[in-house]
């Protein structure tokens, strides 16, 4: 019998809870009179960018886009596609891409590249973790939550094989195969 993996608190949901509202608040503070479009990628971004918008008390629109990425197992394969694009036009718009993670790069540097030749207003990255020691690829973070560890990550709204994402805290998976 294979044992289940277990999951461990990171960050509770109290510290996030302060963090995002310490995002909001910069945000807020760098989109004062604009009418930015909050971009969120599926799934991972969901909850944060639920919980982000709430703190935002000014006119925003949000939009969501899909790519796949992953495919089996745990890491990127660098293969990366757009599986549901944009509904609407984002050129001249202000644009803020909410991520969950961004671990090797691969999939952020594709997509700015993408959002980029669509001519935005501006282009920016708010990040819910970052997974710094594992990059290849620069990447700009305009807005982090947390750094994490080289661990993989689960909860408020990131998956293990589409489980635990309900978790309301952030958390580490240990003993998965
Ligand atoms: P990258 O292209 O930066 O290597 O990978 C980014 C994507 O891989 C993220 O959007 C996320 O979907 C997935 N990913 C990378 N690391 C983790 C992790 O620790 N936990 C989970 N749940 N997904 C991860
Ligand atoms: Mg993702």
């Amino acid at each position: 019998m294979s044992s289940q993996p277990q999951a461990h608190i990171l960050f509770s949901r109290e510290e996030i809870e302060t963090m995002v509202k310490r995002l909001a608040a910069e945000i807020k503070k760098d989109y004062q009179g604009k009418h930015p479009l909050l971009l969120g990628i599926l799934k991972g971004s969901f909850m944060f960018m639920a919980d982000l918008i709430r703190f935002l008390d000014f006119p925003l629109e949000i939009e969501f886009i899909r790519l796949s990425s992953y495919g089996r197992g745990r890491s990127t394969s660098g293969k990366i596609k757009v599986v549901q694009g944009l509904r609407s036009s984002i050129k001249d718009r202000d644009v803020l891409v909410i991520e969950d993670i961004v671990d090797t790069g691969l999939t952020i540097s594709f997509l700015l590249d993408y959002l980029q030749k669509k001519k935005p207003a501006s282009l920016k990255l708010c990040a819910l973790t970052d997974k710094h020691s594992r990059r290849q690829i620069p990447v700009t973070i305009d807005y982090l939550g947390f750094t994490v560890p080289n661990k993989f990550i689960v909860g408020y709204g990131l998956d293990w094989d589409e489980k635990f994402r309900n978790l309301p805290d952030i958390c580490v998976l240990e003993g998965e195969g």
